[in-house]
């Protein structure tokens, strides 16, 4: 993935895709400590736009600064730094990976003489799930491992430590012949998949989504509470217990990577058809025009790199 060709900003620099490197101390490779965020960039008839960009840049500082990790740099710039690394790769559609780390000036838990450096990367990253599976959905089970506790590691921060429950939980999931984990959080009550947050559409009709504890407070999430409630219909944040989502006529998941993606079968059980459910698909449709720009409504979502 090192070797090829294109450019990473990196501390204000665009430098050569192959030469963005840095050292084996760099304390945040150690401890884990640093912020991150997943975008995706769309190819629209006024040519490639960020979706969402502001949104997420925000999150950014907002993570950052739970961490007590200072960004050097002005949001201002980091939102020129995230269009211009789409632009100067050439890129139509992509994925922006913008990261804070710290660097390697110490080492130690007591280290208080480290540098903040930020990058921003962008490439072409299609779905990582079958494309097949936007329509006929995903199978996914309980997670063993639990999701965060907020006073564990800090929930709403966006913080690369705090992958390695995604990463255990989705490994799991996927050697037991699952597509996604499902993470419930310290009481037993479901939190989030490994990288998105869950919805279910109950057989009343109304939409239900965790409220925000310990899952993430995804952009995705907020994009489609704003979607559903456009189109007359309800969405109640509350507290969920996996049995609720056996017994949903929908459910589907929601991240800037995986996008709008439903749910067939949880922990063996098949929800409502076992495929993708009408409400799933309207969402999911008003989702991709959104992001390709076919909608007028939210026009500030989409932040031309041009
Ligand atoms: N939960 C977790 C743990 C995530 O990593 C992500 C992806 N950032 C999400 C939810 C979805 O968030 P978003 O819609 O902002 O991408």
């Amino acid at each position: 993935f090192a070797d090829r060709d294109g450019v990473i900003w990196y501390d204000g620099e665009l430098v050569p895709w192959r030469e963005a490197k840095t050292h084996v101390l760099t304390h945040t490779l150690h401890y884990g400590m640093g912020v991150f965020e997943g975008i995706r960039a769309y190819n629209t008839d006024n040519g490639p736009c960020i979706f969402r960009l502001h949104e997420h840049t925000k999150r950014l500082f907002r993570s950052a600064h739970i961490l007590r990790m200072h960004i050097p740099h002005a949001y201002d710039e980091l939102i020129e730094a995230q269009r211009t690394v789409v632009r100067e790769n050439g890129l139509d559609s992509a994925y922006l990976r913008t990261m804070c780390f710290y660097g390697s000036e110490g080492m130690g838990l007591r280290a208080d003489n480290l540098k903040v450096h930020c990058i921003v990367a962008a490439w072409e990253w299609p779905s990582y799930m079958d494309p097949e599976a936007k329509e006929k959905g995903i199978k996914i089970c309980t997670s063993s491992y639990t999701r965060h506790h907020v006073n564990i590691t800090m929930c709403k921060a966006k913080a690369n430590g705090n992958y390695i429950n995604s990463m255990l939980a989705l490994k799991e999931a996927l050697d037991s012949g699952c597509e996604e984990a499902l993470l419930l959080d310290n009481e037993g009550y479901v939190a989030e998949g490994s990288g998105e947050n869950i919805f279910i559409v109950k057989e009343d009709g109304i939409i239900y989504t965790p409220e925000l504890t310990s899952c993430l407070e995804g952009i995705t999430r907020d994009t489609i509470i704003h979607f559903a409630r456009d189109l007359g219909l309800e969405v109640r944040e509350k507290r969920m217990t996996r049995d609720e989502v056996y017994v949903a006529r929908e459910a589907f998941f929601t991240g800037s990577a995986a996008e709008v993606l439903p749910i067939r079968e949880h922990d063996g059980r098949i929800i409502g058809d076992g495929r993708r459910g009408p409400i799933t698909e309207k969402l999911q449709r008003m989702y991709f025009d959104q992001v390709t720009g076919k909608r007028s409504e939210y026009p500030e979502w989409l932040t031309s790199v041009r």
